[in-house]
């Protein structure tokens, strides 16, 4: 199908690209286009503007700042993916990537896009939530920062509002006692995954604290499993207490039931890596 016409304005800088919202009610961002373009073409959205803002070249910087990395939301997955500043301050970041789509979409999909399409079948909006970072936004009146905990609200929906730009991500930078674990179940590599788990925790001798599990491709949002997080931190049975903590959706492809199943074999998975030492990158002092 093709999709319905519409017009498009290149943006040349963040307060153009903010101008141009204000301007138009019923326009959208143009990203790297690997969603938008999809649901153009399939007619599930028909705004009257696109709004390009690949030229704001602000947006596709990587930088670390005190313990804090910030990631532009034009970053694309394929520049994350050869990043050493992610695979080093962000190594769950660089363990999910290559689950995204496949090269051709990594290259043109961007890391903002990814946050504000907010599928809840995707892996960065999970990992961003279990590592517990933040999102930040500029519109007209300023930038604010929204918590990962607060920020994906719904089905495809997020924080973001009217003339609000995603402009970059903000997580905590790995140290040496951070711990990672990433796993999901796809019918074949790079599809959306049926369930999948992000997990971030801290090392304190044997045993796990600040545990944050993130489920994704369970729920209309990616969703912590809290009980499970504390059962982890006391050494308990943390598959056991999973049950409660979830309440899958069955879909077309994977009952609810299947599910819960999938997403104790998931957690059991992931436990074993958070009992491991990092592999990627160097733990910082
Ligand atoms: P766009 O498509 O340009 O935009 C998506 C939406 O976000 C639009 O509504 C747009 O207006 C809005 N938007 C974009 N940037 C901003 C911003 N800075 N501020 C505010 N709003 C913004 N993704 C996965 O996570 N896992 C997968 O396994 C996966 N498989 C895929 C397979 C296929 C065949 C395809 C085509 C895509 C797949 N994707 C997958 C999606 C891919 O990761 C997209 O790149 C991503 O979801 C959107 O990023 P984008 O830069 O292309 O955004």
């Amino acid at each position: 199908m093709k999709p319905a016409p519409f017009g498009y304005a290149k943006a040349k800088s963040l307060d153009h690209a903010i101008a141009l919202l204000a301007e138009h009610a019923d326009c959208r961002l143009l990203a790297g286009g690997q969603s938008l373009m999809a649901t153009l073409n399939m007619r599930l959205s028909a705004p009257a503007l696109l709004i390009d803002i690949n030229a704001l070249d602000d947006l596709g910087r990587i930088s670390l700042d005190g313990d804090t990395l910030e990631i532009g939301a034009l970053v694309r997955h394929a520049g994350a993916e050869r990043s050493p500043e992610i695979s080093r301050h962000a190594p769950l970041i660089a363990l999910a990537l290559p689950h995204i789509a496949h090269p051709a979409i990594r290259n043109r999909g961007t890391i903002g896009g990814s946050i504000a399409f907010a599928d809840p079948a995707a892996e960065l909006p999970a990992c961003l939530l279990a590592l517990g970072g933040e999102v930040a936004i500029t519109n007209a009146t300023g930038t604010r920062r929204v918590a990962a905990d607060d920020f994906f609200t719904g089905l495809f929906e997020t924080a973001l509002g009217t003339g609000d730009i995603l402009t970059a991500i903000h997580l905590p930078a790995a140290r040496a006692d951070s711990r990672y674990g990433f796993a999901e179940l796809a019918r074949r590599h790079g599809d959306y995954a049926l369930v999948g788990l992000a997990a971030s925790a801290r090392a304190e001798g044997k045993h796990l604290k600040d545990v944050r599990l993130a489920f994704f491709g369970i729920d209309a949002t990616p969703v912590r499993a809290h009980g499970a997080e504390a059962a982890l931190e006391r050494g308990e049975d943390a598959v056991a207490a999973l049950a409660r903590d979830l309440e899958p959706d069955g879909d077309i492809q994977v009952s609810a039931a299947a599910k819960r199943h999938l997403a104790g074999v998931l957690l059991g998975r992931v436990a074993k890596q958070l009992g491991e030492p990092r592999q990627l990158g160097e733990p910082r002092p």
